[in-house]
């Protein structure tokens, strides 16, 4: 895997640091950005001069086609800083791969690996100094791609602009989570966008979200839009359900995000022998085994949170609470793959990368 700095970057330093006034110890999740980002636009068929300048507003034609056709992908991943102040990349390739198979799916151009990857590690390199070191902090990472073409006019843009933004977050705590199974909204469809992460995505999930925020549920579990019987993601997670000792995920489709925490959680699993089946789970199996005591824990996976445990879920207005258990395989799970991040545990998959 290449991270290395090939790619030239014209660098702008910003005359002053924010970082005094920020409060590290109480950071509200993608709030705070750092004193850099990187720019690369595309422009008459190709990719221009990378840039890393002072973090700012900028300006855009109101006929952007971003703001009337949506074309607008991004990315979320993580960089920490172990004891000895080296600074770690958790399975970027999986993001730079899911980038850009995202900017296929909405007929945006894709970056090339030397772009997406040198600007990365050279925009962490210059704002180190905000990631910081301890369990929970992280460097929240966030590429993007926009059109930035403008027309009313709908078709693909021909000018886009890619950027990097940088976040840093401290432990995610969502306290706890109810979910209400969705039995009528859908995440994604069939044919549709659901495996790209495509900022219309999100878009289209707030008003089904804020019904179940009014309702007492904090997230939806999406369900399959054809039957809405089989149980896909949680919110805007993977979602991994425990009956008995075996753990259960559905197989990643076009309605369903390829997430690399699902992906990570699967080979943690693998190599705890933990039993653990990767098949369409039914909502009336959970109903079953939540009935017949068998439904131990439901948890969601991404890379914000980690692994985000789930108390209770509501279907057909029917409550169903889950038991209070220690020792999960969530946080089994999670602390192993944290202790990985940290570079607190020897990293025997090759998933951490040095920048
Ligand atoms: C980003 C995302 C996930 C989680 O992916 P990770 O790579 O684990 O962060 C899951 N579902 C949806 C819909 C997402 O957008």
């Amino acid at each position: 895997m290449n991270v290395s700095q090939t790619c030239k970057i014209e660098i702008t330093k910003s005359l002053v640091s924010k970082i005094n006034a920020v409060d590290f110890e109480n950071l509200s999740f993608g709030s705070v950005f750092t004193d850099h980002l990187f720019e690369c636009d595309f422009k008459n068929g190709e990719w221009q001069q990378p840039v890393i300048k002072p973090y700012a507003p900028f300006l855009l034609d109101p006929s952007s086609r971003v703001f009337h056709y949506g074309q607008a992908i991004f990315e979320g991943m993580k960089a920490y800083k172990d004891g000895s102040d080296a600074i770690w990349l958790f399975r970027p390739d999986e993001n730079f791969k899911r980038f850009n198979k995202s900017a296929v799916r909405m007929a945006m151009p894709e970056v090339p690996e030397e772009i997406f990857m040198s600007g990365l590690n050279q925009l962490l390199q210059l704002d180190k100094a905000w990631v910081k070191k301890g369990s929970g902090n992280a460097m929240y990472i966030r590429p993007f791609m926009i059109a930035t073409g403008g027309g009313v006019i709908a078709n693909p843009s021909t000018e886009y602009k890619f950027m990097i933004i940088l976040s840093p977050v401290t432990s995610y705590y969502s306290g706890e989570v109810k979910v209400l199974i969705a039995e009528h909204y859908s995440r994604a469809a069939n044919g549709g966008i659901g495996a790209a992460k495509a900022a219309g995505n999100y878009a289209a999930q707030f008003f089904p979200t804020n019904l179940a925020n009014k309702a007492g549920f904090q997230q939806v579990i999406w369900t399959d839009d054809a039957t809405h019987t089989m149980l896909e993601e949680a919110g805007t997670m993977n979602v991994f359900f425990r009956i008995n000792d075996t753990l259960l995920t559905a197989p990643v489709s076009e309605r369903i995000l390829d997430g690399v925490t699902r992906k990570t959680l699967i080979d943690l699993a693998k190599s705890e022998n933990i039993n653990l089946e990767i098949r369409p789970v039914l909502v009336s199996e959970l109903i079953e085994a939540s009935k017949n005591g068998t439904l131990k824990e439901i948890f969601g996976s991404g890379t914000a949170a980690v692994v985000s445990p789930i108390a209770g879920f509501s279907f057909q207005d029917i409550y169903y609470e889950l038991p209070k258990i220690e020792n999960t395989v969530a946080l089994q799970l999670k602390n192993k793959l944290t202790s990985i991040q940290n570079k607190l545990e020897e990293d025997k998959f090759g998933w951490t990368v040095k920048i």
